[in-house]
């Protein structure tokens, strides 16, 4: 959005404070905010502390012509070194309502979407629920799962969901069903800026045994194939049609591939890992790095899976 940066106005931070109940933090650091651990800081983050305080930031913030970056648990995230100028709304700790509904024909699950998928797939295990065993090991939320169609080989967010709540920019709620979302490969489209509060997901009995058994396979063959000792943001790019971007990569010769503190893993191609130092310029100069040569060997042009905002 090209709107005005919150940093015109001063006057701007102080009436968000003013108008929200959550807290509000001003030139903070947004790295410990993403699993890479790469970044420079907000000018302002907010924590709504529920649905009524997020409506009135963003009707505010609509007529300030403010433009807002949404924040779920940065796990697919790079935020350039120099920051954020827009305001960031961070929807954990807050929006972390998670109850089961029983459903007609099958049981239903309320979720808000800042509820980790950690605790979404424990407690469908709890519960003997099956249809978020493929989401077992992915370090989101459930707003940020629902926004990228997270997901794996056993399934994604759009074989569970029912209906979505979303918040438009203007703070309008809106309820769409599964019929009416456009999912795709590691998307959904949604109106611009639009919010995504909560969902309804639809599951089905099963044997909890049964459940806990694909858990413990799948979560054992992401041990296999994950530098989980080091910070990263999962894959790097999307898998080209019919092809793997992991492949692709280590067929270029660049698994170990490193600029400054930016490693292209050992264990996995399409995964870059913060070796300890790494700035958020060093990620991105060694995705360009990855594209050019994949290009080169190739033809095939990778397109980032992870988001890339704010300055660099
Ligand atoms: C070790 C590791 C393993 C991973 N494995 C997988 C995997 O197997 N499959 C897979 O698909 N992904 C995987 N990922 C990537 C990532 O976990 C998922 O994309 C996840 O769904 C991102 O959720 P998040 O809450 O962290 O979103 P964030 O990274 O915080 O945000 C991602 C994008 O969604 C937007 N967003 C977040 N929440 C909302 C909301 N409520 N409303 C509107 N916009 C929102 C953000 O603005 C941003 O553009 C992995 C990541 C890591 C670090």
């Amino acid at each position: 959005m090209n709107g005005k940066r919150l940093t015109d106005n001063g006057r701007q931070i102080e009436k968000i404070k003013e108008v929200i109940k959550g807290d509000l933090l001003i030139n903070h650091p947004l790295k410990e905010y993403t699993s890479l651990k790469v970044g420079g800081p907000a000018d302002v983050i907010v924590f709504p502390d529920g649905r009524e305080d997020l409506i009135k930031i963003i009707r505010y913030l609509n007529e300030e012509q403010t433009p807002y970056l949404i924040l779920g648990n940065g796990t697919n995230l790079l935020i350039g070194d120099r920051g954020v100028r827009d305001v960031v709304i961070s929807l954990p700790p807050g929006f972390n309502r998670l109850e089961l509904i029983e459903g007609n024909k099958s049981p239903l699950i309320f979720a808000e979407a800042g509820v980790s998928l950690v605790k979404l797939v424990k407690f469908c295990v709890d519960h003997s629920l099956s249809g978020f065993e493929f989401a077992c090991g992915i370090p989101g939320t459930v707003g940020g799962g629902i926004v990228m169609n997270a997901g794996g080989r056993l399934g994604t967010f759009e074989d569970a969901i029912q209906s979505i709540t979303i918040l438009d920019h203007k703070g309008k709620l809106i309820t769409q069903k599964k019929e009416e979302l456009m999912f795709s490969y590691r998307n959904l489209q949604l109106p611009p800026r639009s919010i995504v509060l909560s969902a309804i997901f639809q599951l089905k009995k099963d044997n909890q045994s049964h459940i806990k058994r694909t858990i413990q396979e799948e979560m054992k063959k992401r041990k296999k194939t994950l530098p989980l000792e080091f910070p990263n943001a999962g894959s790097i790019f999307k898998n080209p049609e019919g092809k793997k971007a992991g492949r692709l990569i280590d067929q270029a010769g660049l698994k170990g591939t490193q600029i400054g503190g930016a490693r292209v893993s050992d264990m996995h191609a399409n995964i870059i890992v913060n070796s300890g130092d790494a700035t958020a310029n060093d990620v991105l100069c060694l995705i360009e790095e990855v594209k050019t040569r994949v290009y080169q060997k190739t033809g095939i042009t990778l397109e980032p899976e992870i988001k890339i905002v704010g300055e660099n």
